[in-house]
């Protein structure tokens, strides 16, 4: 089904303070690759059925993120400051050991379609609402990175995520939220007690030039992982890493 142009909504960049917000980020499903992945048939009701949703999110959503431009005040060897801010970890403190200027960012699938998938009662439905999500937020990132590294000139980037790793676990959230400032107020996320982040379908962390590629995923044994984006290398914290003794 061909998807109206009315439902591409026009992304806005303002600034507040120093933290830009990228708004009603747009974004396209393909509902043939949606069937695949939901193992359902490119053909019959439930075909028509997904293809109903991804119009309505598309029409409905308004996936945003909200960057700041963040400079390396110290780094040592288990922690860095930034902006004032501390973070504890060794292996951020190793890939930001020749940067100067990162992005701490949040991106969201945003509450509109947060709000759009808890109206759908039926459990299809709802399973489908929520790979929507997920694709609205993987689009969404995709965008939101490819705008920094356009914006900003970056040859080549990588991120980290608090909680990636037990090298930077997940209670590091608050200093990134402190860093950002008003998230809740540009994004709609909120930073549970828990250090979760609602609605759950948004992404944090900090995005850093460099010249080779990293991604947590490198220094994660864990098996079976939906997530995996790179292969684990065993060797490479000891490698890189480690920190040397004396
Ligand atoms: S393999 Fe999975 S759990 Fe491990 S860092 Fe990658 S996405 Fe996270």
């Amino acid at each position: 089904m061909a998807k109206p142009e009315k439902f591409m909504k026009q992304m806005r960049v303002t600034c507040h303070d120093g933290l830009f917000r990228l708004e009603a980020i747009p974004f396209r499903i393909a509902a043939a690759r949606a069937a695949e992945k939901l193992n359902i048939a490119g053909d019959g009701e439930d075909f028509e059925s997904l293809e109903r949703l991804i119009a309505e999110a598309e029409a409905a959503g308004a996936p945003r993120a909200a960057y700041r431009v963040s400079y390396l005040d110290e780094r040592h060897d288990e922690e860095v400051i930034i902006d004032r801010q501390r973070f504890r970890s060794r292996v951020l403190s190793v890939n930001l050991e020749k940067a100067h200027r990162v992005f701490p960012y949040v991106v969201t699938c945003g509450p509109e379609l947060e709000d759009w998938s808890k109206r759908q009662s039926d459990p299809l439905f709802a399973y489908f609402a929520d790979y929507i999500k997920q694709a609205a937020l993987a689009a969404s990132r995709k965008f939101a990175f490819g705008y920094i590294k356009e914006t900003y000139r970056l040859s080549k980037f990588s991120t980290m995520a608090p909680g990636s790793l037990a090298d930077w676990p997940i209670q590091e959230q608050r200093p990134l939220f402190d860093l950002l400032g008003p998230v809740r107020e540009t994004t709609g996320v909120v930073l549970t007690e828990s250090f979760l982040m609602l609605p759950t379908k948004s992404v944090s962390g900090i995005l850093f030039p460099t010249g080779s590629s990293f991604a947590s995923c490198m220094l994660c044994p864990r098996e079976h992982c939906v997530g995996r984006s790179a292969p684990y290398d065993e060797k490479l914290y000891a490698e890189k890493y480690r920190k040397q003794a004396g």
